[in-house]
């Protein structure tokens, strides 16, 4: 299926509202403006079977002015010449240095034509006003693009924090009846199926649209199965469940619509370079849009900043239990040492470690066991971590003591009997 009609179905099938369908790039008018490059090209006379073409675009107060440098043969000078102050055309002519002209530059016709062989080459600078209009209107289409993404992006964030608002009300830690548990295990599953981001992949980094949804969907199947929502407590917290699933759905069909558009334009400047023969557009047009806008539709992806303003915003409401591991027991590290080297370990484990007479970081090697004293304990992330996982926290306390039961059992088998008396 040719692809305007792909794009427009896409636009129709996905409910696409009617605002963005008219930002959308305007594929198959664009395409009709190819058409009348390829005629003015020929009203004037310029071939690529004929002529040597070197085509530039240049960018001056947000407008595009491309030129065609053409080197021409005194015989083929003449005939364009004449038709270009025919049709009134604006234009530049020079005559090439003798370095300039290479043997590559006589084309097949220019070469067998006698009154080629002893005069020099010119150049000739045109401005064409049909290119001119083309790369107008993709730019424009582009410009007002890349401020739909900003504009949503900004939609977006403002969803984003009014859900965080709502699931930071349903999880305060000491409330009865808190949520904190259920919305901790949602946004773990969140979190596993990287939706958007992806930070494991080899190619780490903005997932394919394709893929985002899939997983979107395997997130709603973990959900489903797990019957997490069952065990919410508090009604606003189906509310908010519900607001947070619609919003991913309109990251979705944004970055669904975002992706076609950006596919359009690839497509629409493959064709101009097919049709016109003015093939330095596919890499100059992405070039020049690119220093005059940092996060052009060429590059940058909604998702990717989406996903930043959901990790930070609403994410971090609920701490994660992987952030508050021991890197030694892997279990969370209550109660909590930081050694002077900054790292955090669980008291038991650095105990351990002073049992077996080392003195250095685990983790960066520094010399920082020896001096540990009970002042090292962090008493602010201790007091965090018993609000916000107090059931890790039990089962830490529980495991300690039975390990310091364990140990007095070894070294005094008497121990047991007299600590359960
Ligand atoms: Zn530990
Ligand atoms: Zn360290």
């Amino acid at each position: 299926m040719k692809f305007a009609k792909v794009f427009q179905q896409v636009l129709t099938e996905e409910e696409i509202p009617e605002d963005w369908k008219d930002r959308a790039i305007q594929y198959k008018k664009l395409k009709k403006r190819i058409n009348k490059v390829v005629e003015e090209l020929e009203n004037i006379g310029i071939s690529k079977d004929e002529v040597k073409f070197n085509y530039n675009l240049e960018m001056i107060k947000s407008e595009i002015h491309p030129h065609l440098q053409i080197k021409i043969s005194p015989f083929q000078k003449n005939l364009i010449v004449d038709k270009l102050n025919e049709l009134n055309y604006q234009y530049e002519i020079n005559p090439l240095k003798i370095e300039e002209i290479d043997n590559d530059s006589i084309s097949i016709k220019s070469a067998i034509n006698p009154f080629d062989d002893s005069k020099p080459f010119y150049e000739l600078k045109i401005s064409l006003l049909e290119d001119t209009k083309f790369f107008q209107i993709l730019y424009d289409e582009i410009e007002d693009l890349n401020k739909f993404k900003t504009e949503k992006e900004a939609e977006i964030s403002n969803k984003v924090e009014l859900i965080a608002n709502e699931v930071s009300h349903v999880t305060i830690p000491k409330m009865k009846r808190t949520d904190l548990y259920v919305w901790r295990e949602i946004f773990q599953y969140y979190i596993e199926n990287e939706i958007f981001f992806s930070t494991i992949e080899r190619k780490a980094g903005i997932v394919d649209i394709n893929q985002s949804k899939k997983r979107f969907i395997k997130f709603l199947k973990n959900i489903e199965d797990s019957k997490i929502i069952e065990k919410f407590h508090q009604k606003d917290s189906i509310i908010a469940f519900n607001k947070f699933k619609k919003l991913n759905f309109q990251i979705l069909k944004i970055s669904n619509y975002q992706n076609f558009n950006m596919i359009a334009v690839t497509k629409i400047l493959k064709k101009f370079d097919k049709q016109t023969q003015l093939t330095s557009s596919k890499t100059i047009f992405p070039k020049l849009i690119l220093i005059n806008n940092e996060i052009n539709i060429l590059n940058g992806s909604i998702a990717k900043d989406i996903c930043f303003i959901i990790s930070t915003k609403l994410l971090t409401i609920v701490p994660q239990i992987d952030d508050y591991l021991c890197p030694i027991c892997c279990s969370i590290a209550y109660k909590p040492i930081r050694l002077k080297c900054g790292h955090l370990f669980c008291i038991r484990c650095l105990v351990k470690l002073r049992r077996r007479n080392e003195d250095k970081c685990p983790l960066c090697r520094n010399e920082c066991l020896l001096s540990l004293t009970s002042e090292d304990l962090d008493i602010a992330q201790m007091n965090y971590m018993k609000m916000y996982f107090p059931k890790e926290v039990r089962e830490k306390e529980i495991e300690n003591s039975r390990e310091i039961l364990e140990e007095q059992h070894v070294i005094d088998p008497n121990a047991k009997a007299c600590v359960i008396m």
